[in-house]
């Protein structure tokens, strides 16, 4: 069985690259008995989330030099 601390490392490569199919499912299975990966989870996801937003934004709105002249 997965430990907690194997499951958070799977958790932050998942961001990066897509898990394995046997990495999935051991992940997957740890989620479902563990509150505490769970909610570790749940903050990836955020920040994750968190960071395609900003780097959107980034790329939305290029920097132009001279930050305050609105
Ligand atoms: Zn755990």
């Amino acid at each position: 069985m997965l430990m907690c601390r194997e499951a958070t490392r799977l958790m932050s490569k998942r961001l990066d690259v897509p898990l394995g199919i046997q990495e999935k499912m051991a992940l997957k299975f740890h989620l479902a008995m563990c509150g505490a990966c769970k909610q570790c989870n749940k903050q990836f996801q955020l920040l994750h989330d968190a960071g395609r937003v900003l780097e959107h934004q980034t790329t939305a709105m290029p920097f132009d030099g001279d930050g305050d002249s609105r």
